[in-house]
This record gives structure tokens, C-alpha cells and sequence, in this order.
């Protein structure tokens, strides 16, 4: 039997708001355990919570990047439930009022389009966090466990998907534009890696055709976008064998294990109504007047989208290019810094973002807003190769150096003695000795065999430590056979 699998998407998202959600404590990540705190977030009696303006104003911004309708009126509800990592016994969350509702995200899968929706966006506030000591680190195995209360009631978003997406690919290709439109509007730093994005998935099969959705289980400890496809993969692989061996599917919450490659049971799943949610008694509900939503909407910054858009037309780069440079905001915003001084071929300068900066900043696990190199950098090394004063090769040599010391390409080049030859005289008496050392490769060219020709280039090259300009080289021998 073919199956289709179906994936539904919530993603959280801490924003980056000075204060948290509910009190005036600092947001700030990683300090020391339990210092940001105060009476209100650790739901000490008689405190009461005030809502974080800024946060509401986030919240809006992305349901409205989003296409969402927002709702004129919303409120805050309670959600109950223990556990340690959480001082007031509830969660301050949002039920059947939340603040953005009905948007949608579309996808280029490079080949087809697709259009994801957006159930709902919701405000909420964070939990602390727990440290399992002991045993792998899990809570399973541990000898205790230490409790930091910095993160709780810091503010949090939570967008769910409709289950529209079909696949890990479009899983994975959904959460980086989300992550990227929310760069662009500058709401949260979005890291999975600090946690400050965090994606759960939900998945389940059905047979190809049928308009039914099976049993889904929902997939946590997805630590990067990576993993979030790795992960779907192997569960729909699982569901697909269990109903093959005519098991049934249980609606559970699954843990990723990204050392093993393997999801495994965590908790059968809890339902709306376990958490008894009612409205919060301690703040008012939010009504906004619609002046106030269209006066952010007009406050919305370029979208990854409509760069895009302007990125082909305005600098004739294919749709491929425009989409990866886009994707990230600081990776956009050097290329056009780049080309404002470069002035030349945008396409020379997309190539060497997208191929050898980006290898580099991949392989270093870093931003490109982390290293020394800088839009003059990259300027100053494409216009040294356009004057022929260094080879593409040797700029790609000396590139790493840069990164490093943030030392101009030209200071390079001179301290290494590096410069291109194109003194032809130079270049000349180089191939006279070539050619009287190859009488063999000589012979094999004037029998016809084009090959050799490169041999000759090659050597060359060889002796001039890959400095001999290639056209001059390669007109010069021509001539001299
Ligand atoms: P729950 O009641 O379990 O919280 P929801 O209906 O609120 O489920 O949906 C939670 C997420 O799961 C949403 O992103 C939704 O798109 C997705 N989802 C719902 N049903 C399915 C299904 N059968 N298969 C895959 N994903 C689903
Ligand atoms: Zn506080
Ligand atoms: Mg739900």
C-alpha cells in the first residue's frame, strides 16, 4: 500500500522583549541561575501580573507578516497544571480567544509551490528550566534535579500550522522561512540552538487517496532543523511499519534521540480539557482598535518574500540565488552593502556568498555577522580579481585569513607577495623554459591532442605558484606551438 504522511507544525518562539510577559525582570540569556526573578514570576501570594505591551505589539507583527487576521478582542487564560519547572501551578497561555488567527505561509520547494496555513498565533509565557543532574541528563536515571526560574514568564509565541505539510522536506523548508520572516521583523533572535525557537511535530500516514487523517503522534527534542527532518523521516517510516505488521497507532508524545536516530515514548497524550483553562481573573482582556493594527502593519519591514521579488529584478539573480540570499537577514543585507561598494556583477558577488562564504560559515558554525569580514572585504577581493591583480584561485587562498585577522585582502596579498603576474615578458621566459623541459607534451599537442595543452598550463602554474595570469599563459603558449 502507498502512503501520504500528514505533518502539522507548533513551533514556540521566545521573543525579544527587554522584560518578561508578566513582570519587570530582565530576559537576559544566560545568567547566573534564579537571579532574574521577583515576587510576580515566582507566583509569590499577593502578587499580580501586568501584560508586556512590546510583546502584544510581537505577537501582532507576526500574525500580520503572516497573513492572519487579528483578533479585535483576546484574553489570557489559565492553564493548570503541576510540574516543577513552573511556580504558579498554571501557565498564563491563550484558549479559544488567541491573538492572531487564519494566516498562511508559501513555500518555493524549488520544482512546486505549496501554501501551509497558519491555524492560530498565541501569547504565552515561558517555563523555568530544569537541570537533570546525574544519569544521561535526562530526567530518567538522574539523582536530582536543580530548578533555574530566569526563563519563566519570559514571553512566548506559539504559531501552529494547519496539517497541510506533506513531507520532512516542505517540515523543514516551513520552519526556516517562519524563522526568517521572524528574523526580518526583528521579534526574536530565533535560535534553535539557544532554544529560543523550539518546533514540536506532529505526524501520521494514511492511504494514498483517502481523505481521512489517521492517528498522529507528536514528535519533541527536535534540536535543529536538521533533526526536525531526520526525525519526521524515521516516524513516518514507523508508522508506516507498524500498520504493515497490522498494529494499531497510538496518539502519544514521542521523544527524538538525535545520538540513536530513533523516536521512542514519552507520555501518552494529555487533552485540552485535563488542563481545565479558564480566563485569567488577574488581567483585563485585550481590545485593540483597528487604527492601532494598521499602524503596525504599515511599521512592517521588508519581508524575506518581497527581497526576494526585488533581489531578481533589481540585480538579475536567478530565483535560487535570491531565495538563499533572503533567507537570512544579516546574508542579505551584506550582499547589498557588498554590492553598494563593489559596483559589479551582483551574480560575482551572490556566487561567492552563497558557495565559498557560505562553506566556510558552515563548516565554522558561525553567522556571517560573527566573523571579521565585512562588505569592503568582499568588495575590495572581487575587485582585486576583476583588475587581474590575483587569480580567483588565489583569492579563494587567502580568503580564510580574512575571516581570521579581518586584514584588508590587498594587505594580504602584498605581505605574501601573492599578486597575479601579468608582466608579459615575465610570463613569456616562463613558457620558453616549459616548453624546452616537455618535448614530449609539445609533441602530443602538434599531433593534435589538446589535452597537452593543459599539462603545459600546469606547469606553468606550477612554477609561478598558481601567480601567472591563466589567459596570458594560455594565449602564449597557444602563439609559441
Ligand atoms: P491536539 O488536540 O492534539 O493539540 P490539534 O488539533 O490542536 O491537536 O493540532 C496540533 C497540531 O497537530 C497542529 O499543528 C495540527 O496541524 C497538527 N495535526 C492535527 N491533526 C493531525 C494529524 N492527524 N496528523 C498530523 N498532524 C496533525
Ligand atoms: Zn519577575
Ligand atoms: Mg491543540
Amino acid at each position: 500500500m502507498e502512503f501520504e504522511s500528514i505533518i502539522g507544525l507548533e513551533i514556540h518562539v521566545e521573543l525579544a522583549t527587554k522584560s518578561k510577559m508578566f513582570c519587570a525582570c530582565s530576559t537576559r540569556f544566560g545568567e547566573e541561575p534564579n537571579t532574574q526573578t521577583c515576587p510576580v514570576c515566582l507566583g509569590l501570594p499577593g502578587s499580580l501580573p501586568v501584560a508586556n505591551e512590546k510583546a502584544i505589539e510581537y505577537v501582532i507583527k507576526s500574525g500580520l507578516a503572516v497573513g492572519c487576521d487579528i483578533s479585535l478582542y483576546s484574553v489570557f487564560h489559565r492553564k493548570n497544571y503541576f510540574y516543577p519547572d513552573m511556580p504558579k501551578n498554571y501557565q498564563i497561555s491563550q484558549y479559544d480567544l488567541p491573538l492572531c488567527v487564519n494566516g498562511h505561509i508559501d513555500l518555493d520547494m524549488e520544482g512546486y509551490e505549496t501554501r501551509i496555513g497558519i491555524t492560530r498565533i498565541h501569547l504565552e509565557e515561558d517555563t523555568g528550566k530544569l537541570i537533570h543532574v546525574g544519569g544521561a541528563g535526562r530526567i530518567a536515571g538522574a539523582e536530582y534535579s536543580l530548578v533555574d526560574f530566569n526563563r519563566a514568564g519570559v514571553p512566548l509565541m506559539e504559531i501552529v500550522s494547519e496539517p497541510d505539510i506533506r513531507t520532512p522536506e516542505e517540515a523543514k523548508a516551513y520552519a526556516q522561512k517562519l524563522r526568517s520572516i521572524l528574523l526580518a521583523l526583528g521579534v526574536s533572535d530565533v535560535s534553535m540552538e539557544k532554544g529560543s525557537m523550539r518546533v514540536d511535530a506532529n505526524v501520521s500516514i494514511r492511504p494514498k487517496g483517502s481523505t481521512e487523517f489517521g492517528v498522529k503522534t507528536e514528535l519533541k527534542n527536535l534540536n535543529s532543523f536538521r533533526s526536525l527532518q531526520r526525525a519526521l523521516a524515521y516516524e513516518i517510516e514507523r508508522q508506516k511499519k507498524a500498520i504493515e505488521a497490522g498494529e494499531v497507532i497510538v496518539q502519544e508524545t514521542r521523544h527524538w534521540d538525535e545520538n540513536k536516530g530513533v523516536t521512542s515514548t514519552l507520555r501518552t497524550k494529555e487533552y485540552a480539557h485535563d488542563y481545565r483553562y479558564f480566563p485569567d481573573p488577574d488581567l483585563v482582556p485585550m481590545e485593540f482598535k483597528s487604527d492601532w493594527i494598521e499602524k503596525l502593519r504599515a511599521e512592517l519591514p521588508e519581508l524575506p518574500d518581497e527581497r526576494k521579488q526585488r533581489f531578481m529584478k533589481d540585480y538579475g539573480l536567478p530565483a535560487h540565488d535570491a531565495r538563499l540570499l533572503t533567507e537570512d537577514k544579516p546574508m542579505g543585507d551584506f550582499f547589498e552593502e557588498t554590492i553598494a561598494l563593489y559596483k559589479g556583477d551582483p551574480k560575482f558577488v551572490s556566487n561567492w556568498l552563497l558557495g565559498d562564504i557560505s562553506y566556510y560559515l558552515n563548516t565554522e558554525n558561525l553567522e556571517i555577522d560573527e566573523t571579521a569580514i565585512t562588505p569592503r572585504h568582499l568588495a575590495d577581493l572581487l575587485r582585486l580579481i576583476d583588475q587581474g591583480v590575483i587569480s580567483g584561485k588565489i583569492a579563494k587562498e587567502i580568503f580564510p585569513e580574512i575571516f581570521e585577522t579581518g586584514k584588508l585582502p590587498q594587505v594580504i596579498v602584498e605581505e605574501k607577495g601573492m599578486t597575479q603576474i601579468s608582466d608579459e615578458s615575465e610570463i613569456s621566459s616562463i613558457v620558453d623554459l616549459v616548453l624546452q623541459e616537455n618535448p614530449g607534451a609539445v609533441k602530443e599537442y602538434r599531433e593534435g591532442k589538446e589535452r597537452a595543452l593543459g599539462f603545459l598550463v600546469g606547469q606553468v602554474m606550477r612554477l609561478t605558484k598558481g601567480r601567472a595570469n591563466p589567459q596570458l599563459v594560455n594565449r602564449l603558449l597557444r602563439e609559441k606551438l
